[in-house]
């Protein structure tokens, strides 16, 4: 059944015949939003985890008003500006050792599509046949046909299934089953002879906030280096501080031949994305031969305006005091985890630097478990910006939250379930 829509936007990830109102917003500031009708709302998932620093952080926002009374947009092709050259530039002092170019474009999918056609297009330049790429089980890596294609398959792309290329996985590490995933990606690697494995260091974010150790992540690395396949480490959620390092991969000594950052690279003001990648892949390409080119962009690759923001982030993790922030929120959230340690109501506390994961003991579990939008519903009117994986709790705020407002979140978690329930 459909119910009359208000307004012509069709949302992402909404099921507008269950959900036929939106909450308009007007203001964001730190770690809160403002509705409309006045309600102050706590951004629990740093508005679908992009927001690090906080809502319009004063740095970032002068930054971009700066730059869009100088330079707004320029084709990247043949011309540089100021802003790109310092965000690349920063990014190479900050990122693992290896890492020496930088591509620009504007979104996590986006880093994604170009590591990929990073990858193959190393393989066909020096002429080796390398193709097939390998997956984690239950990974996300966006909503493009490729960034799906090295995803989970199921509900979320189910209908282009078609369009969808064939990928070799390999198994979650889940507790006690880390050798059984090394050993696949070994296997993996001796057989299919794969260009590339993709990989989202530490947690898995959309499938549903799964942990696994570092040393694994440092294990599988060591495999793909041993058999010659690219090592593309998705960053997009695990970068800037969400896992308590400013990457991921810093836990784990890995350095990856190519890396995704997107969501936190402005602080979560303007959509920008980048994928590094280390020399040997950009040598592959470089020559007087025009058919190894590159041969991929987008009307706003490098944008002066969202770099100037990106550029001020940048200038902002440099501050020493920005890492010790982080510190307080993850020690905040384990702090407020523990009230459901022994709650029956609850399974796999978990918890990786800022972020904390908890699921609910669901009769369907998975994404489209009733719970999901029932909780959401419960949430917002605690105004608390919430929004559950399914049975799958989780918290991810921007860090500028304060012990007060977590304390707040986790009493609406619990007020939630016992509703829900
Ligand atoms: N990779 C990962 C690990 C992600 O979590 C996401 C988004 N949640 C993406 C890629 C896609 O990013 P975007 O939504 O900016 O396209």
């Amino acid at each position: 059944m459909t119910r009359q829509a208000t307004s012509p936007i069709w949302h992402p990830f909404t099921q507008h015949a269950l959900q036929p109102e939106m909450l308009p917003i007007v203001r964001g500031e730190g770690a809160y939003l403002y509705a409309a009708d006045g309600r102050r709302i706590i951004d629990a998932i740093a508005s679908w985890w992009v927001v690090t620093h906080g809502h319009c952080h004063p740095a970032i926002v002068q930054a971009i008003q700066a730059q869009a009374e100088r330079l707004d947009q320029l084709i990247f092709a043949g011309h540089t500006h100021e802003p790109a050259e310092q965000v690349a530039a920063g990014l190479l002092e900050l990122t693992p050792p290896g890492l020496a170019h930088v591509f620009f474009s504007d979104s996590g999918a986006t880093s994604v599509e170009v590591a990929l056609k990073m990858a193959l297009g190393y393989f066909k330049n020096i002429g080796e046949p390398r193709t097939r790429i390998v997956v984690m089980q239950h990974s996300y890596h966006g909503d493009t046909i490729g960034a799906m294609s090295v995803g989970a398959r199921g509900v979320f792309n189910a209908a282009y299934e078609p369009l969808l290329f064939d990928v070799s996985v390999v198994p979650f590490p889940a507790e006690g089953q880390e050798q059984a995933t090394l050993d696949a990606l070994a296997e993996i690697c001796r057989r299919d002879r794969p260009a590339a494995f993709i990989v989202e260091p530490l947690v898995l974010g959309a499938g549903g906030m799964l942990i696994y150790p570092a040393a694994v992540l440092r294990e599988m690395h060591r495999i793909c280096q041993a058999f010659g396949v690219l090592f593309i480490a998705d960053e997009v959620m695990t970068g800037w501080g969400r896992t308590g390092t400013l990457f991921a991969c810093e836990q784990a000594d890995v350095a990856p031949d190519i890396a995704c950052y997107a969501k936190g690279l402005t602080g979560g003001a303007l959509p920008l994305a980048v994928t590094l990648c280390n020399h040997a892949i950009f040598e592959a390409h470089c020559s007087i031969d025009r058919t190894r080119t590159f041969f991929h962009s987008s009307s706003y690759t490098a944008n002066p305006i969202a770099c100037a923001a990106a550029s001020a982030n940048l200038a902002l993790w440099r501050r020493p005091e920005v890492r010790a922030q982080i510190a307080g929120v993850a020690d905040a959230q384990e702090r407020c985890l523990a009230r459901f340690r022994y709650d029956e109501r609850f399974s796999d506390l978990r918890r990786c630097g800022t972020i904390t994961a908890l699921d609910l003991h669901a009769d369907e579990p998975g994404y489209l478990a009733d719970v999901g939008p029932k909780l959401q519903a419960f949430f917002r009117t605690g105004n608390v910006l919430l929004r559950p994986l399914g049975h799958t709790i989780y918290v991810m705020p921007p860090y500028c939250v304060t012990s007060d407002d977590l304390d707040v979140i986790y009493a609406a978690i619990d007020e939630a379930v016992d509703h829900v329930l």
